[in-house]
Order: C-alpha cells, then structure tokens, then sequence
C-alpha cells in the first residue's frame, strides 16, 4: 500500500485545527429503531456519493485519528463490559485498526481501449450495509469495517453483540462525531441504543440494507448467508500451529506463545492448538515454559476440562444401544480471561509472568476439537510430518480460516498450505503477523473465509459497474 505521506500530513494538520472548534453539533448515529437507523444511514450515503474521493479520505483520516486518540478508553470499556481480553493489546487492535485498514487507494478500476473506444470498469457502493460484530471485536471491528466500508463510499448500520454494545456504541460515536467535525455527513455510522438479536434479525430483513457483513461464529454467518442478499460471512477459526523437526524450536515456541496468550487468545487467528513432531515434543514444551507457559498434566487436565467446558449428553440416535457419547461445549464465563485466572480456579497460583496454560492431550480431546478462545494450548504429539497434516486438516473442521506452521523444510510447509486450504497461513512467526502486526499486508478484522473473499478491505465492499464509450476517448 502506497500512501502520499505529504497529503497525509495536510490533512491531519487541517483535521487537527477543526477538531478544536467547539461549535460544532453531532448527530451521533443512535436510534431507537431499525427503521430510523437504516433511513438515517441511506441519507448520510447519498451525502457522502456527493463529496469527491479527496474528501472521502479526508473523512477516513481523521476516523483513523479519532480511532487511535481513544485507543486506550475503547480498550478499557471493551475489557470491562464485555470481561474479556486484556487493555495493552486492545488497544493495540485498536490502533492497528485504525492506522492499517486500507482506505480509498484499494479502490482500482480496470480500463481496455482500442478501435472501439473505451470501456471502464470501476468500484462503486452498494449503499447501506449491515454490519453485525463479534463480542471479542467490539470497538476493532468498528474502526475496521467503518474505514473499509465508508471508503469503498457506503454508509453502515451496525448491530453490535449484546454483551459488549456499549463499547461499539462509544465507537461508532466518536467515529461519527470526527467525520463531521470534518465537514462529512451526519450518520454514516448508525445503530441502536438496544441491540438485540431480534434487532439483527430485523436489519438483516430490511429492504433498505443492500449488503450484509457478519463476523462472528457459525449461527451469524449461516442468517446472513440465508438472508437472499449479497453477503459476506467472516465465521469461527480452530487455527493449528503444526511444529515440525526443522523448526527454530526456541523461536517457535516464543512465537506460539506470543500469538497465542495476545488478548488472552480471543482473535479468530490465534493459536488453538499445537501439532508436534514428536521427536521434538518435549524441547518444544520447555522452551515454551520459558516464555510464560504453565504446564499442567495428569488430574489437572481433568480438573480444567470441568471448569472450562460444559458437559451435554449426545442424543441417542433412534435405536442406538451404544451409551451415549459426552461432548463438550466451550464455558462462556472463561471465554477470554487470563491464564493465572483461570489456574486459580484449579487452586493453582501461578507467577506473574504466566501467560498461557498448556497441556498434552490426545488428538481428540475437547481442548483440540472445540475453538476455546482462552489461554489454554492442548499439545498433540505425532509420529511425523504427514500425521501431523493430516490432522491439523482436519482439527481445522474445514473453516479455512488460519493454520500456522514452524518449519524450515519448504516442501512441508508447502505441503500443509496447499491441503489446509486456510485464508491465512503464517510460516515461522505468531499468528498475528497475518493480519500485519510484525508481518507484511494490511489489516483487518473481518476475515471471510466461508464466502471467499478473504481479509476484507475497501474493494469487498463494492460493486463492479461497467461504463462504456464507443469509438471516442482512444488516443492510439
Ligand atoms: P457470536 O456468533 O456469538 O456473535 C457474533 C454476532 O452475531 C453478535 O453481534 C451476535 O449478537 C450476532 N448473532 C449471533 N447469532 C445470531 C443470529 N442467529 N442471528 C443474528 N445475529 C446473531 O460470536 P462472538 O462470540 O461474539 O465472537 C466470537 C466468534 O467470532 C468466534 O467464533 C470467532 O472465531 C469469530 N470471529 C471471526 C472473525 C473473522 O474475521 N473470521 C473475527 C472475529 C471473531
């Protein structure tokens, strides 16, 4: 991504000075009703096809000042409301957001000319778009989809997760009230002062919203998918980091744990499980204890399971005789929180530099096949490399979201990518180098893996029109 740092520079001087008038009214983008925030959201999109592109910028701009200015309250609300994750790397999603979310230089046009003039295609809105947002994201996925979806010249109603809308409220506040200190139009972000499901429901029917963008786990991104609109789905990950003998066994380690413990493992992308030679199995575990894994074996893992999971009995199907078999789901009230939180509720005290729980387990176990999106990384040992595909394949239950791998063999690493078939797939580094935190690219927080469009950025937000002039504007 290039980007003209002097017009940069300009236009933050001019945004700076016109931040400090106090004269200015804010419309903040609230409303009572789906109606209202869906008419409100239409008009503010007619305003904003209106301005020229510089000035569309211009309003991107200072969303993202606005953005990393209230990095750390947004962090802070977002750890306090919702209780998960943790403040230092919030607000670090928060600003990465904010300062690598592409704006209006993702949109491109493609143009042919030649004895029959010239034909353009170029990336135009869509125009209101309903934007629903994951509880681990609340104020990221804001920033993000707000600066890709205005850019690309849309306006967006949101419909926040319940437990953490006041967090996506104060966002989309803030971001509204930068645009018009900047001259851009009212309500280009807009949602509702309650939101609910039934609200989600609601938006995803109303014929004003023409595109829905859902990011969150498998139940959204099935209702947008099944709504009869363009849609796009960014759903749940179960990203493996497979460890092979070629590896930099320290490095990975270090590298496993940073992603992994980063917001107490709430990203989609971060590391859920490890998949390791087992020749180098317990080099990789002590290295791992070094940089701030707890290893727990034995009872202890029992005693986890019942804390961290809750038991349900699988229905018997009709006429089975076998005993029904248990299976676990993820407990809600742990989704998020820190390893020695967690470790105390085993009557374990940890030290203070204790940042990830591990544990080994069989392939199978619940820690593997379940998304925990807490501290905690169950360790399957295999015999070599090609087990060690094969199940990462399919612990990933075919979401093709994020797979990670430490290898110095080229052809191993090759050959995971090309059969796990993930969106992102990180070689020899944290997870998330693949959202462009210590890795090249852009970012974003709105991965769409079940509808193919990948990291999304301005351009997934648009629709192609074709414009054609014959036999003029051919110069050759
Ligand atoms: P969630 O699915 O519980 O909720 C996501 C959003 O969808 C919320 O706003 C919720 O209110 C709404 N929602 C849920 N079910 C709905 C339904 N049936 N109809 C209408 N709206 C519905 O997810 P969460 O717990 O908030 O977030 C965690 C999940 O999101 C994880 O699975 C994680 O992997 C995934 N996630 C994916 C990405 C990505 O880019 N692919 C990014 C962040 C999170």
């Amino acid at each position: 991504m290039v980007i003209d740092q002097t017009l940069v520079a300009k236009i933050t001087a001019e945004i700076l000075a016109v931040m400090e008038r106090q004269d200015i009214t804010v419309n903040d983008g609230i409303f009572t009703t789906v109606d209202q925030a869906v008419a409100a959201a239409s008009t503010a999109q007619k305003q904003l096809a209106a301005l020229s592109i510089e000035k569309r910028e211009c309003l991107i701009q200072a969303m993202r000042i606005a953005a990393c200015e209230n990095a750390e309250l947004l962090a802070k609300m977002a750890v306090e409301e919702s209780g998960m994750g943790n403040v230092d790397d919030k607000i670090l999603k928060n600003k990465v957001a904010a300062q690598k979310t592409p704006g209006t230089e993702d949109l491109k046009t493609d143009a042919w000319s030649g004895d029959h003039g010239l034909t353009l295609i170029e990336m135009g809105p869509y125009g209101v778009i309903g934007a629903i947002t994951p509880t681990t994201n609340p104020s990221e996925t804001v920033i993000c989809n707000g600066i890709g979806m205005i850019a690309a010249g849309n306006a967006v109603m949101f419909s926040p997760h319940p437990k953490a809308k006041e967090t996506s409220i104060k966002t989309i506040r803030l971001l509204n009230e930068a645009i018009i200190k900047v001259g851009g139009p009212a309500n280009l972000l807009t949602t509702l002062a309650d939101t609910t499901i039934d609200a989600a429901n609601e938006m995803m029917k109303h014929p004003g919203v023409n595109m829905l963008v859902a990011t969150g786990g498998p139940g959204v991104v099935k209702a947008v998918m099944s709504s009869g609109k363009k849609a796009i789905g960014a759903g749940a990950g179960n990203p493996p980091a497979v460890v092979d003998e070629t590896a930099d066994i320290e490095k990975a380690a270090r590298d496993i744990i940073a992603g992994c413990s980063f917001d107490n493992n709430l990203p989609c992308i971060a590391e859920k499980e490890v998949i390791v030679v087992g020749s180098i199995a317990d080099k990789l575990m002590a290295y791992m204890q070094k940089y701030g894994a707890y290893l727990i074996s034995g009872s202890q893992i029992d005693e986890l399971l019942q804390v961290i999971m809750t038991e349900q009995e699988e229905l018997k199907a009709a006429g089975c005789t076998e005993k029904p078999k248990k299976i676990y789901g993820i407990n809600k009230d742990y989704v998020g929180k820190d390893a020695r939180y967690i470790l105390a509720k085993i009557g374990i005290n940890a030290s203070a530099e204790t940042k990830v729980i591990i544990c080994e387990t069989s392939e199978d176990h619940p820690f593997v096949v379940e998304e925990l999106m807490m501290p905690v990384l169950p360790i399957v040992q295999v015999k070599d490399i090609d087990t060690a595909i094969k199940l990462a394949v399919k612990v990933e239950h075919g979401n093709r979201h994020t797979a990670i791998m430490h290898s110095k063999n080229v052809d191993n690493l090759t050959r995971l990518a090309k059969a796990i078939e993930t969106t992102i797939f990180v070689k020899n580094a944290p997870s998330f180098a693949g959202i462009g935190v210590g890795g090249e690219g852009f970012t974003t927080f709105t991965i769409a893996g079940p509808t193919g469009e990948g990291l999304t950025s301005p351009r997934s937000f648009t629709r192609q029109r074709r414009c054609v002039l014959v036999d003029a504007f051919s110069i050759v």
